[in-house]
């Protein structure tokens, strides 16, 4: 039946769809373990014995006996035929049906022996790996902390200098060898895409090998080259390690998506076996679709470099279109020019997890980079800071989480964006988002020496976020008097600073013509004026 389609298709639908959400609409599931459970819509019943596996695609009802995949459900649960069902799943799935013809048994045949073929070129890497023309490859990959039981379930090999591909498989067409991408035909003939090159196979979901990703060793660039698109392999619809990581996804109840092949090995082998890479640095819809069949709980972790963050701001543009209301994803960011692997390495799986664990979600991501991006203590700022939150959350595609996520932001910007207008009370709010390194050593020597200046004036101390951990200072010399008077006159000296900021703020709004702002800065000239005199017979007080 499904061999009228190009396979290929039934499968992007089984991919980009989770059969969950497609049974959910018609029979609520809750989770048990593994699985989902219901009540079988096929035959009547009280208590659920209807199972559905997201994993392995299928539904079973223990009471009757059904069961099938999020085709045959849409079949019998909408009493339709294939080509109905297959038209309104890809509805479903934001696709268009690919032209309805009969599948090729002479494509059949060929993918088969591209199958073959790759498979066979693996083993010939693998052992060549450990042959003398393989030597520098060994030494290199072992340096990088691979054992040999990494290297063999990896099926981690070496393409040497010469033909190796196009020598060796002399018996297969030509063509079909050039179909695979491992060898193309140059003037002089065929000759291998692969050379001199450490080689990491590329799985399919069916744990089958359609392609390579090539490392350089003698230092040239690109440092990777992959298979160029085939038949069989589409470098934007695959995620390298999916095929390991698919039942620790499930586990683990999340994915890790890091940037390198490398790092993502090293991850599922220390401990994060749901760690997956995409093939080159961009991340496509398809990397994420195949992520939130598993679940909707994702990870990134990239460079905590200029680069990194950009990436991080792509991915959350990409993820936001399939955030549901119990999705969790987050970003993490590895500082130092180092990338997971490093880390592992030089600093453990300790430090690693501390780096998973301190990940920030998604609506704290999105928050600090429209703060980072955009001017907010402006108008213009503001509103342009506006313009790039909206176009980002128009991107949920679920309503009430996007009403949600709309008025937690809409908070934010009323308390974060405009926080002079609630400052009508006469105590002064300040809000500190830094303070330098001296001012923080002789806050610590403060609190720790003088005790009932942290109950005088604790609510400000607390409102600078000063990290007692990391300063000891022990070459100060301040009398309790000096001590208070410094605390004093800190706290005047940012109130001043914060009322100046205001009026920036007030200026502008007036400047377009706001005409309450006008009699603001009037009470904003007078305060600071109050504040100054203060701080100046502060100064002066012995
Ligand atoms: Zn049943």
């Amino acid at each position: 039946m499904s061999k009228v389609y190009n396979n290929n298709f039934t499968d992007e639908l089984r991919q980009r769809l989770s059969l969950v959400d497609v049974i959910s609409r018609r029979v609520p599931l809750t989770k048990k373990g593994q699985n989902y459970w219901g009540c079988c819509p096929f035959h009547n019943e009280k208590t659920p014995s209807f199972s559905v596996s997201e994993d392995k695609g299928f539904y079973h009802c223990f009471g009757c006996g059904e069961h099938g995949d999020i085709i045959s459900f849409t079949m019998k649960s909408e009493n339709v035929d294939f080509k109905t069902a297959i038209k309104e799943l890809a509805d479903m799935a934001g696709l268009k049906v690919p032209d309805y013809k009969p599948r090729d048994p002479a494509q059949v045949a060929r993918e088969e022996t591209y199958v073959i073929i790759t498979d066979n070129a693996a083993k010939l890497y693998q052992q060549k790996l450990f042959e003398e023309c393989g030597a520098h490859a060994l030494e290199y990959i072992k340096k990088r902390g691979f054992t040999d039981d990494m290297i063999k379930k990896y099926r981690i090999g070496y393409a040497p200098k010469n033909n190796i591909i196009s020598g060796t498989f002399t018996s297969a067409k030509s063509e079909t060898l050039i179909s695979t991408g491992l060898v193309r035909r140059g003037d002089y003939g065929l000759y291998d895409f692969f050379r001199d090159k450490l080689m990491f196979p590329i799985f399919n979901a069916h744990n089958q090998i359609v392609a390579f990703s090539g490392r350089s060793l003698d230092g040239s660039e690109p440092k990777y080259i992959n298979t160029t698109d085939t038949e069989l392999f589409h470098k934007r619809q695959t995620i390298f390690g999916f095929n390991f990581a698919r039942d620790a996804i499930h586990r683990a109840n999340r994915s890790i998506v890091v940037e390198g092949q490398i790092d993502a090995i090293q991850m599922q082998c220390h401990g994060f076996g749901e760690t997956v890479a995409p093939l080159g640095t961009a991340l496509t819809e398809d990397h994420i679709a195949i992520l939130c069949k598993a679940n909707r709980n994702i990870i990134f972790c990239f460079d905590g470099d200029a680069a990194g963050q950009k990436a991080a701001v792509r991915a959350c543009g990409i993820v936001l279109p399939f955030l549901r209301d119990n999705s969790d994803v987050r970003f993490a960011f590895v500082t130092g020019g180092k990338d997971p692997d490093d880390i592992l390495k030089t600093s453990g799986v300790d430090a690693m997890k501390k780096i998973i664990d301190s990940a920030t979600p998604l609506i704290d991501f999105l928050w600090d980079t429209t703060n980072k991006s955009y001017i907010t203590s402006t108008p213009g700022g503001r509103s342009q800071a506006e313009k790039f939150l909206k176009n980002q959350i128009e991107k949920i595609v679920d309503i009430d989480f996007r009403r949600e996520i709309e008025n937690e932001y809409d908070s934010r910007k009323f308390n974060q964006w405009h926080k002079w207008r609630k400052n009508d009370n006469k105590t002064p709010q300040i809000d500190l988002p830094s303070i330098d390194d001296i001012t923080q050593k002789t806050l610590v020597y403060i609190v720790n020496t003088y005790p009932e200046l942290v109950e005088r004036y604790g609510e400000f101390l607390s409102s600078l976020n000063i990290n007692f951990d990391a300063y000891s200072s022990n070459d100060l010399n301040l009398d309790l008097k000096s001590s208070e008077k410094y605390i004093v006159s800190l706290k005047l000296n940012k109130y001043i600073e914060k009322l100046k900021n205001d009026k920036k703020e007030l200026i502008q709004m007036a400047l377009s013509g706001d005409i309450g702002a006008t009699s603001q800065i009037e009470k904003i000239d007078n305060d600071i004026k109050i504040a100054n005199e203060k701080l100046e017979s502060l100064i002066n007080m012995e």
